[in-house]
Formats: structure tokens, sequence, C-alpha cells
């Protein structure tokens, strides 16, 4: 496999299990110093209005372009990096990028994922108090992603943590939902403004009967409960039509925008200001 996806995607996964420790290490180790040597790098997705018009923010996506092996997808390293404690300041460095890139981008908020090792940091609060001031970003403007993970281990703190985050001003969304554990008791407890409603259901939009009606009940639960929700991995016409005329309240796939370089986002929002909305907003009035 390895092979076939030629210079463009190395799978570690593909190798043999007796030596999969051995390469492990060995990840680890060149991720450590494409960490110092900047071989990271973020592209944006454009996150847009219900109806696939406006960009309205841009979730942050790390990508590693490895000097040998070319470009690794973050579903490999991230879960490396969440063992080997790299997240931590490879998260770092992903807000701080994000947020210094979005500070260009006149109101267009910025997403970044967040692991639940980066939560588990006792001073992850103040990173993003930090992270905002010394940037300069509105704190409106950032997303935070988590995904259920961060709730599974100790829900207590998690929500005092996330209450802290509410105050710093940031906006909180739940990512991937509908996967794994989602339960409903977690809307109804934690201070989110955003659920993104995962890929898998979206994509079943046009192929299977019984995804409307889910998507139709996330998206009556959002509106219930005051929660914007944003639609991931939107690819064609038809799930879009779909999402529109059910309400949903966001859209983002491969339909509307790739993922871009910086100066990408930048050049588009310059060319087409039309295609911006400044000001999203926030948690909608139930
Ligand atoms: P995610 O946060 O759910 O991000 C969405 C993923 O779906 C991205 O993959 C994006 O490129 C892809 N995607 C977006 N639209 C479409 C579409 O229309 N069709 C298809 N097939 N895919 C689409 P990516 O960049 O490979 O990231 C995969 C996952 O890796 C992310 O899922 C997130 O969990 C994690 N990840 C990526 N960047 C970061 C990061 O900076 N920090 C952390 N902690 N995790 C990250
Ligand atoms: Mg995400
Ligand atoms: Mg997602
Ligand atoms: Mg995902």
């Amino acid at each position: 496999r390895s092979k076939e996806n030629g210079r463009g995607q190395f799978s570690f996964f593909s190798i043999d299990m007796n030596c999969k420790v051995a390469v492990q290490r060995q990840m680890t180790e060149g991720m450590r110093n494409s960490l110092a040597a900047g071989e990271f790098y973020l592209e944006y997705q454009p996150r847009f209005d219900a109806r696939g018009r406006h960009i309205r923010s841009a979730e942050a996506l790390v990508r590693w372009a490895h000097p040998e092996r070319g470009r690794i997808s973050p579903a490999e390293f991230i879960p490396l990096a969440e063992q080997n404690g790299l997240i931590v300041p490879l998260g770092d460095w992903i807000m701080r990028t994000a947020c210094e890139t979005a500070t260009h981008w006149h109101g267009i908020g910025v997403s970044v994922n967040v692991s639940p090792v980066q939560f588990r940091d006792a001073d992850f609060v103040q990173k993003v108090r930090d992270c905002l001031e010394e940037t300069g970003l509105e704190p409106s403007l950032l997303e935070l992603e988590v995904t259920e993970g961060i709730l599974l281990e100790d829900a207590d703190r998690a929500i005092s943590l996330l209450k802290e985050l509410k105050k710093v001003g940031v906006t909180l969304a739940m990512d991937d939902f509908g996967t794994g554990y989602s339960s409903l008791s977690y809307l109804r407890n934690f201070p989110f403004d955003v659920i993104k409603i995962d890929r898998s259901f979206v994509s079943d939009l046009d192929r299977k009967e019984s995804a409307r009606p889910i998507v139709q009940a996330i998206l009556g639960l959002g509106r219930a409960l005051g929660i914007s929700v944003t639609a991931e991995g939107v690819e064609t016409n038809e799930q879009l039509a779909i999402l529109t005329a059910d309400h949903c309240n966001e859209v983002q796939g491969f339909l509307l925008a790739r993922p871009l370089r910086a100066e990408q986002v930048a050049e588009l929002l310059q060319e087409m200001p039309e295609l911006a909305v400044r000001n999203r907003p926030q948690r909608l009035a139930s």
C-alpha cells in the first residue's frame, strides 16, 4: 500500500507488527525533529453558512511534510503523538499558528481540534488565554473542537474546564457527533455552542434512507437546545440540498472547499470578500 501511495503518503500500519514498535519509536524521533525543523504545517478548511454561500470560519488541520516519506496523514500521526506526549507541544504550536493566521482574516473565525491529552494538561486554559492575548485574536473568533474523548475520563473536570473556557470567551464545538458513545446528556450538561455532525452520517444522506431522520434528529436537538449544528464532509449537491432544506446551520466539505493553505484562504477572502460573513453568531437563541 505504501508503494501504491507513492511519495504522497506513508502508512506505518502496513508494516509487519514485529517492526511496529521500532517504527513507532522512529516516528516519535522523527516527529520531535520535524517539530523543531518546522516540517509541520496547517491547512484550513472553510466552513460555510447553511446555503454554502458564505465563509464563516475555517478549521485548522495539521499536516506533516516528512522529509523522506512525504505527506503523512494526521489520522496516523495524531494517535501516535497522543501516545508519546508530543501532542502537547504540537498542539500548542497548532493553536498559536492558527490564532496568528486568523488575525489576518478580519473577522473570520478559526477552529482548532483539541486532543483529550491536551485537555488533561493542567495549563491548558492558561495557554488558551496567553495565546489569545499574545496574538491579539478576538476570543469569540477561536473555536475549540473537542471529541467525547474528553468527557469519558473525568466528566466533572471536563465540565469545569469547559466552563472556564467559556469564560475566556471562546466557542466550543463537539466534533464527530453521533460516533462513539456520544450521549444526549453531554449536550445538556456541557456548554457546547456547536455540534459537528460526523461525516459518516452526512455521506449516507444521499445513499441510505435511514440517514436523513438521524440528521434531522440531531438538527432538532440543536435547535431545541440553542446549539448551532455544522455538517462535516459534504461532498455532493444532493447532500447539501437536504441539509439546507432541513435547516442545518453550517456546512463544510470537499463540495464547498478543500483544506487550503493559509495564503489561499487570505487570497480567497480578499478576491471574493462577498464570500465572507463576519462576526459569526454565538449560541443561538433557544
Ligand atoms: P476532523 O476534525 O473530524 O476533521 C475532518 C477531516 O475530514 C479532515 O481530515 C478533513 O480533511 C476531512 N474532510 C473534510 N471534508 C471532507 C469531505 O468532504 N470528504 C472527505 N472524505 N473528507 C473530508 P484530516 O485533515 O485528514 O484530519 C483527520 C482527523 O485528524 C481530524 O478529524 C482530527 O480528528 C485529526 N486532526 C487533524 N488536525 C488536527 C489537529 O490540528 N489537532 C488534533 N488534535 N487533531 C487533528
Ligand atoms: Mg474537527
Ligand atoms: Mg469531525
Ligand atoms: Mg473526524
